[in-house]
């Protein structure tokens, strides 16, 4: 639960009343009432007999006067010491008046002593530190002092305020939800008629799908408290506090139903329990508790347990089987009707010019997520902001697309006359073979001027439309593209550059994929060597083959990278003249659109073809 008032206060006036009265009040009432008298009246007092007895402190002499008995208050008096006056004189006096004296002893006995002066205050300062650390624990969630009964990282909400209409596209993925919302709703409904109800759904997709958002939304929709915690923070420094937690959280849940319990990253403990050495005892007695729990609580409450993770290959078979996340809902990466959705529903909060064209944004994103895509109409509301503009333009957009692709641009850094020229070439070579070849994207823009990502200068394409296969031939020639800067370098100034790693790396891959993982090569054909082991997060794969397969599948990937290659080389060498203009150009310019450089292309092209042409 959310804390409401500052805890903090309490403890602390507590404890200053507590020492007030310890130091200050108790004290004052206890002692006795003690009057300050000069020298003189003490001797006036001892002449008159009115002294019972006399105590010789350090520095001062307390005198306790002969019984009153009109009084109870225990009064004595007090002076200032005298020494060599004493000395000779006062002791004889006081004897001769048989008046008690010496110097005070312990009145008090020790037990008492003990108690007042360190017992006491132990306790309390004990108590007082004990109180500020359990609010101060509970305000940063938890901590050695919680021993498991603090439920304080549980983030509920009673209404996440969030609803279909804030998740843009993942039209499946609603629909799917749509019955649990219903349930939630009207449990009467199928419990009446018998149907167990799902207790769990397990969300699945690349970080930034929006399945947090999704899951807030399901709540929103079906009115119920949301109630959330990361898999991360079940497991704690001490075996059995994450087992405690979800303990609590169950508890919490149920009495709160109907209501919806959401689990973040649940990879974080139900991280299959076997295929791990050593194993880990406080995650598996957690993933245990879940298990247990899952089982054991009854759904016709109406608590829904929802789980989000972007590997679902790693988790526990036991928390996959029925009547625990036995469903399973796929929250993928947008496609460009989604991209288009999910731009509009962030460029609602923002003033937009209209002439804005989210669908070009869209079509210049592909694989971006949710989350990106957000993050590319709050950069460009940020640099409108900055260019001072009281909206924000296509531009503005196109910038920030670029911004999140390939970094800010790098005003300060200068290249010089000879790399700018270099440059120039790679690019326009790039663009230059995906123009003349028919299975490529077309040319978006083309730009000389230095990343902070560390590009030099990139090409940029953009799809029509949205691609959902690949064929034989487009990988082909998506390779002999990448190939072209370096092609282009190669043929201009006969020697070759770093300029060109990042093109061979995807080039590389590419080839890598089609002979292991999509059967396009002549040499193997039609068979799986290598798998993806994430669906989402990374392209790490797994094979297993024999090395001599190993050192076949590398023969077979750099034929294919060099036949694109030459395949380049040539069509460059046939288009010398349009590489040669073109590249002027975009030395001269620094940023060419794709409109402008298929204008130039054709430009070039004329130029070369009503030019004479000799042959013999
Ligand atoms: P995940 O949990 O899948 O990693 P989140 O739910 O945290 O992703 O999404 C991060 C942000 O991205 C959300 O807060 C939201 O603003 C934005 N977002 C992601 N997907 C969508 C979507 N389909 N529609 C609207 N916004 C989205
Ligand atoms: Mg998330
Ligand atoms: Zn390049």
């Amino acid at each position: 639960m959310k804390e409401k008032k500052p805890a903090f206060i309490l403890p602390i006036i507590i404890a200053i009343v507590l020492s007030l009265m310890y130091f200050v009040v108790i004290p004052s009432m206890m002692a006795p009432q003690v009057k300050e008298i000069s020298y003189s009246e003490f001797k006036t007092m001892l002449k008159e007999d009115k002294v019972a007895e006399v105590e010789f402190g350090p520095y001062y002499i307390e005198i306790i006067p002969v019984a009153q008995e009109d009084s109870y208050a225990k009064v004595t008096y007090r002076t200032g010491r005298l020494y060599d006056v004493e000395h000779t004189t006062l002791m004889e006096e006081l004897e001769a008046s048989g008046v008690k004296y010496g110097s005070p002893i312990q009145k008090d006995n020790t037990f008492t002593q003990v108690l007042m002066y360190i017992i006491l205050p132990t306790l309390l300062t004990g108590a007082i530190m004990i109180l500020i650390m359990r609010n101060m624990s509970k305000k940063m969630g938890g901590g050695v002092m919680s021993f498991g009964k603090n439920t304080s990282k549980l983030y509920a909400e009673k209404s996440t305020g969030k609803t279909f209409l804030d998740v843009a596209g993942q039209d499946e993925a609603k629909v799917a939800l749509k019955e649990i919302i219903d349930f939630l709703n009207y449990p009467a409904k199928y419990t009446s008629i018998g149907a167990k109800l799902p207790k769990g759904a397990l969300l699945v997709g690349p970080p930034g799908t929006g399945k947090t958002l999704m899951a807030k939304a399901v709540a929103g929709e079906a009115h119920v408290p949301f109630f959330s915690l990361s898999g991360s923070e079940f497991v704690e420094m001490f075996v059995g506090m994450g087992a405690a937690r979800v303990r609590d959280l169950f508890k919490q849940a149920v009495s709160n139903a109907p209501c919806i319990v959401f689990i973040d990253e649940i990879d974080a403990i139900g991280k299959s329990r076997d295929n791990t050495l050593g194993g880990n005892d406080e995650r598996e007695q957690t993933l245990n508790q879940l298990l247990s729990e899952m089982d054991g609580f009854d759904s016709s409450k109406g608590v829904v347990i929802l789980a989000a993770t972007n590997r679902p290959e790693v988790l526990d078979k036991a928390l996959l089987r029925p009547g625990r996340f036995d469903r399973r809902i796929t929250v993928d990466l947008p496609d460009l009707e989604g991209r288009v959705a999910i731009l509009n529903v962030h460029a609602r909060h923002v003033i937009m010019d209209t002439e804005v064209d989210l669908d070009v944004i869209a079509r210049q994103t592909p694989g971006a997520s949710g989350a990106d895509l957000e993050n590319i109409i709050n950069e460009a509301a940020l640099r409108a902001v900055r260019k001072n503009k009281n909206k924000v333009f296509q531009t503005d957009l196109e910038e920030a697309v670029e911004v999140i692709l390939a970094g800010e641009e790098r005003k300060n850094k200068v290249l010089s006359d000879k790399e700018k020229n270099i440059v120039a070439y790679h690019e326009i070579g790039h663009a230059l073979v995906a123009a003349r070849l028919s299975n490529t994207e077309p040319v978006h823009k083309i730009t000389i001027i230095p990343r902070t990502s560390g590009a030099l200068g990139y090409t940029m394409q953009v799809a029509k439309e949205e691609k959902n296969l690949m064929s034989k031939e487009e990988a082909l020639e998506h390779i002999c593209v990448l190939a072209g800067g370096r092609a282009a370098e190669e043929l201009v100034f006969n020697s070759i550059t770093t300029g060109a790693a990042n093109d061979i790396e995807r080039a590389t891959q590419i080839a890598r994929l089609m002979v292991t993982q999509y059967g396009m090569s002549n040499e193997f054909g039609f068979v799986n060597l290598e798998k993806k082991t994430n669906m989402f997060l990374s392209d790490n794969v797994t094979g297993s083959y024999s090395d001599a397969t190993a050192a076949r599948i590398d023969a077979e990937i750099m034929k294919i990278i060099s036949d694109c290659y030459s395949r380049t080389m040539n069509l460059l060498k046939e288009n010398r003249k349009e590489l040669d203009a073109l590249a002027a150009k975009l030395y001269e310019k620094e940023n060419i659109t794709g409109q402008e450089f298929m204008n130039l292309l054709a430009e070039a092209d004329q130029s070369s073809t009503s030019s004479p042409t000799v042959t013999s």
